[in-house]
């Protein structure tokens, strides 16, 4: 069954332009097959799309840097209107989108619809961006001259993104990118192509030059990637992934001193003081723990309560979980989709089984459903001990695991008691001791009194093991470009 059989058949999609199926390499379309996408609510096959050896890898590095003088040299206005003119597309078509990424990833259509929005506003914001690049212009100390500096598009660039947000995390690379002047390769996950061919053919309406934005996806990413990032020409590596494959790209981009962008997995601790309003809390635990179903690398991965909110805490997320219908994210109904694949249910269920087993509770949910389809149920345990698999590995799904505290400094060492530091979150009503706890948490972001912190226009990103650079923001376009100082003499 092809994709577009398939799409047909669904009453909310509408578009069949955007049934793209092949690499988009040079502003031409290559057909091919050997990677099969599949629908994770029922394990059927959606389409096929094409699985590139390292010649078409090579091949989009020759279309990339055969584009680059180009779209360097196009100006700033320019490149601003085509991405504003995505950013439209993006925002017309967006129904579709919506439909295609929650057919493909599970997502339930509602954070499929959020995602797209989402994605969308990093084109208009990088088409704003685009237009207002800093330089920098002193005297230098010793007054013995002018220090000028300019900030130039720093070249081909490769971005590598995940299956979890098949749209946004393509948009927030690609749209700083453009405006900076580069040109790249996008390579999506295998299990969601089909989003970023769909953007591809946007981009083309909307006006991206050929060679621009190449798109290709492989069944060999280890070889292909390795041979892209061995090329001089290309000069960024952008990657949004797993930690432990973001450690193997480093170790790649090392051997040509590739500049590197990575935003890598997450443990987010969600802090709960006895101060905190005990609704807001819930509703900001039921966003940070069960957007995208858990699958999200902010997730709220341990939940952090004091003694004294502990109980109603537990049991009001215990409510609000059981309350959720799971189905295919397709059903408008649905408010937990499946999981990507049967091996994250299984990794699901043995963080589940661990944690129970030393001691853990079960107040709903717990075991993976059975039939077609990878889904397992929103659940929650309470009692979790410190020493449970889950307290230091990303769960990717729908478990809340609850740990008690009595005291703030204690809460603080247990949230940093993990290699990572992505996000946080804190609920309580003292302002003083929001700010205080911020600064103590070893994490890139902080959300307070909120369970969404992700914004086009905040700098989104990791300290410790969570990655390296900002994408978004006023300085996510700086990742695209290298400084270049003249000492100026009048
Ligand atoms: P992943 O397994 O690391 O894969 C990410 C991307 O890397 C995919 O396109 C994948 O391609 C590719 N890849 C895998 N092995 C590679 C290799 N040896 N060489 C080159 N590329 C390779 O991660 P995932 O399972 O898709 O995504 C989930 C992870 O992403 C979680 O850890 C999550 O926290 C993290 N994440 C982080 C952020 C953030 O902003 N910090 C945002 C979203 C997700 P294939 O699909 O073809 O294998």
């Amino acid at each position: 069954m092809t994709l577009a059989s398939v799409l047909n058949l669904h009453p909310d999609f509408s578009d069949p332009a955007l049934h793209a199926e092949g690499h988009y390499i040079g502003g031409h379309w290559l057909p091919g097959g050997g990677i099969p996408v599949t629908d994770p609510s029922t394990g059927a096959v959606l389409a096929e799309v094409p699985d590139a050896s390292v010649e078409v890898g090579l091949a989009a590095v020759e279309a990339a840097a055969a584009a680059a003088p180009g779209w360097r040299a196009t100006p700033a206005r320019q490149r601003s209107e085509i991405l504003r003119r995505w950013f439209t597309l993006m925002t017309e078509r967006a129904e579709d989108l919506a439909v295609l990424i929650s057919l493909e990833n599970g997502k339930a259509l509602a954070d499929a619809r959020g995602e797209v929005a989402y994605a969308a506003e990093f084109f208009r914001w990088y088409a704003e961006e685009a237009t207002r690049i800093p330089g920098e212009f002193r005297t230098a100390p010793s007054g013995a001259n002018r220090i000028l500096v300019d900030h130039e598009p720093i070249g081909v660039s490769l971005l590598i993104t995940p299956w979890n947000f098949p749209a946004a995390m393509a948009t927030r690379k690609i749209g700083p990118a453009l405006a900076a002047g580069c040109t790249v390769i996008l390579k999506p996950a295998s299990e969601t192509p089909l989003t970023a061919f769909a953007m591809a053919r946007l981009g083309e309406e909307a006006g991206v030059p050929p060679g621009v934005v190449n798109v290709l996806t492989t069944r060999q990413p280890g070889p292909v990637v390795a041979a892209i990032l061995a090329d001089p020409r290309v000069r960024k590596l952008s990657f949004t992934g797993s930690t432990p494959v973001g450690r193997q790209l480093l170790a790649e981009a090392a051997k040509s001193v590739v500049s590197c962008s990575m935003e890598l997995g997450g443990n987010a601790p969600f802090l709960v003081f006895d101060d905190a309003d005990l609704s807001a809390a819930l509703d900001g635990a039921m966003v940070a723990k069960m957007r995208n179903a858990g699958e999200a690398c902010t997730a709220a991965n341990r939940f952090y309560v004091q003694d004294g909110i502990h109980d109603a805490f537990v049991a009001g997320l215990t409510e609000r979980m059981a309350a959720l219908r799971v189905g295919a994210g397709t059903d408008p109904m649905t408010q937990c989709g499946p999981m990507i694949t049967a091996k994250a249910v299984a990794k699901i269920e043995a963080l589940v089984t661990d944690a129970v087993g030393r001691g853990a509770r079960v107040r709903t949910g717990g075991a993976a459903m059975t039939g077609a389809g990878n889904f397992y149920p929103p659940t929650v345990l309470d009692n979790v001990p410190a020493d449970a698999a889950m307290a230091r590995e990303e769960i990717f799904g729908p478990v809340a695991a609850i740990y008690r505290f009595s005291e703030e400094a204690e809460a603080i060492r247990l949230a940093n008691d993990t290699e990572y530091g992505l996000a946080a979150y804190v609920y309580t009503a003292d302002l003083k001791r929001a700010l205080r706890v911020g600064r103590s948490l070893e994490s890139g972001m902080v959300a307070l009194n909120r369970g969404l912190m992700s914004d086009p226009a905040a700098p989104f990103g990791g300290a410790k093991q969570s990655g390296l650079g900002r994408e978004g923001g006023t300085t996510g376009i700086l990742e695209f470009m290298e400084a270049k100082y003249y000492a100026v003499d009048f």
